[in-house]
């Protein structure tokens, strides 16, 4: 008997096992693949390091020695050209060793892993789930109070889920040569993007993403002889001809999806179960280990404070759906620059159409209007109890709710905004106004917090003056 079972040992698998153990729950994770095993994936946007952090699997991770991103050569909609930004660097990964990594942490941290051992059916009394596993050729039953969906794009609820874009394939395979790039590469083609990813075995992986439709009736017999007749029309191996396939071209659906029931009161979906974003993104494992992280609060307040119930499932619905429509937007965005030089039905499918355009952006404000200028709260700004993690669970408090933000705020910085606002006298400057929460904070936190509502259009100045944003 467990009290939570997790199904897949994945990077949202494994997080929030371990994160469930950590909140004093008794946890059995199911993993149907010996570690290490190959994934997509392993390219990681500079978000995963600060979430690993937050999980308590930084270390590990950092143990590991992934090579940072030092550049991405992209080859867009504009010139071709070297993209660096040493601020932002993301990792490359063998997602066999990152994956094995972290499932090692949530052991350590008290969950009882079965693997290999594949969940073949779950299924509900008045009472408890009821899973059905097979595991070493024999058949076992693990009953549970909670079940977490973590099983991936291939798992076990599929059933379930809502396309967000255009169908879409992935083929790839993977190479070994003498010279090969030491940057990734990321290229738009006629009616395909092309990805190439150097990884830190030394081998490079290459990614077509097409039509499905498209593919299959492109000239050549086998996939992989359409897979290397498109990668032919890119200069992803201009610098590595003498480079050898080390396995069989594969191909995987790569369409983004939201899930139409990620949680109710007694199972939650996590990751690639959850939400699919565009690859093209290359945050897919970044959204999966925010899903674990908040999925993990979500299930504790589900499982300790049942009457916080409505607030935990909207809180996680709510989340999902903004994180993929976000997504959404930026990946259309990306394809619309090349649809805009390019006719080919790939990228017009997936641009759409021009999103509704943001409010007209708010002019910077100086120092001097800091510290001069007279402000007050947005006529539009409206208080409504919204559902927020804090602490441990999913409560309600009461959130900011403006047109210029894109979801409801209630904290910022660690601090709740609505009991700060509430003392607000009208004509003050956001410099006096962020001396007046002295008592409450250092004076820069308040100084960023003021600065925030001003640049977030919260505080304009008060009618009837002029030289702020209104
Ligand atoms: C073509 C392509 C390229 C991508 N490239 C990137 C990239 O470069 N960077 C990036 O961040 N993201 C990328 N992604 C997305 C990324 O791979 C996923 O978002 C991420 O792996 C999701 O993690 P997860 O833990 O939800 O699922 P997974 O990592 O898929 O883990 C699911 C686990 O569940 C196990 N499992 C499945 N069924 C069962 C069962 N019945 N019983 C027990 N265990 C089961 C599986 O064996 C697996 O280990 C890419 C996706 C695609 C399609």
């Amino acid at each position: 008997m467990a009290e939570v079972c997790v199904i897949g040992a994945g990077p949202a698998g494994s997080i929030f096992a371990a994160r469930m153990a950590q909140l004093g729950h008794q946890v059995d994770l199911i993993e149907r693949q010996r570690f290490p095993r190959s994934h997509l994936g392993e390219s990681l946007s500079p978000g995963v390091m600060p979430l690993l952090q937050a999980a308590g699997m930084r270390e590990t991770i950092e143990a590991a020695g992934f090579p940072s991103v030092t550049g991405v050569w992209v080859n867009w909609a504009q010139q071709p050209r070297l993209r660096q930004d040493p601020g932002e660097r993301g990792l490359l990964v063998d997602r066999g060793e990152f994956d094995r990594r972290l499932l090692a942490r949530a052991r350590a941290f008290g969950v009882r892993v079965h693997q290999p051992a594949r969940v073949l059916e779950r299924t509900r009394d008045d009472a408890k789930w009821h899973l059905a596993i097979e595991a070493d050729g024999a058949f076992v039953r693990l009953d549970a109070d909670f079940v977490a969906d973590a099983s991936g794009r291939r798992g076990i609820s599929r059933q379930r889920r809502i396309r967000k874009g255009a169908a879409t394939l992935a083929v790839y395979g993977y190479w070994r040569g003498k010279s090969q790039p030491t940057v990734p590469r990321i290229e738009a083609g006629h009616n395909a993007w092309y990805w190439g990813v150097p990884l830190p075995d030394g081998s490079y992986n290459t990614l077509i993403f097409v039509d499905p439709d498209r593919f299959r009736s492109a000239p050549g017999t086998t996939m992989s002889e359409r897979f290397l007749r498109l990668l032919d029309r890119s200069t992803l191996m201009n610098d590595c001809r003498d480079a050898e396939l080390i396995a069989a071209v594969r191909a995987i659906d790569a369409t983004p999806y939201l899930s139409g029931d990620c949680v109710a009161p007694d199972r939650i979906e996590l990751g690639d179960a959850a939400l699919a974003i565009d690859p093209i993104s290359s945050s897919g494992v970044q959204k999966a280990i925010q899903t674990a992280l908040s999925g993990a609060i979500v299930a504790n307040t589900l499982l300790r404070r049942s009457e916080s119930t409505d607030a935990a499932l909207s809180f996680y619905r709510a989340q999902l759906g903004e994180a993929s429509e976000r997504h959404r937007r930026w990946a259309a965005e990306h394809y619309r620059d090349v649809a805009e030089r390019c006719a080919g039905p790939f990228w017009q499918q997936r641009a759409g159409p021009q999103a509704v355009t943001d409010p007209a952006p708010l002019p910077a404000i100086d120092a001097r209007g800091f510290a001069t200028t007279p402000v007050e709260l947005s006529p539009e700004l409206e208080f409504a109890p919204t559902p927020c993690l804090q602490g441990d669970f999913v409560s309600l408090a009461p959130a900011l709710h403006h047109p210029r933000l894109a979801s409801p705020i209630a904290f910022l910085g660690g601090r709740e905004l609505a009991p700060l606002l509430r003392i607000l006298q009208p004509g003050r400057t956001p410099l006096q106004i962020a001396q007046s929460w002295s008592n409450r904070m250092p004076l820069q936190s308040g100084l960023a917090i003021a600065g925030w509502l001003v640049n977030h259009g919260i505080l304009v100045e008060q009618r009837g003056r002029s030289g702020m944003p209104s």
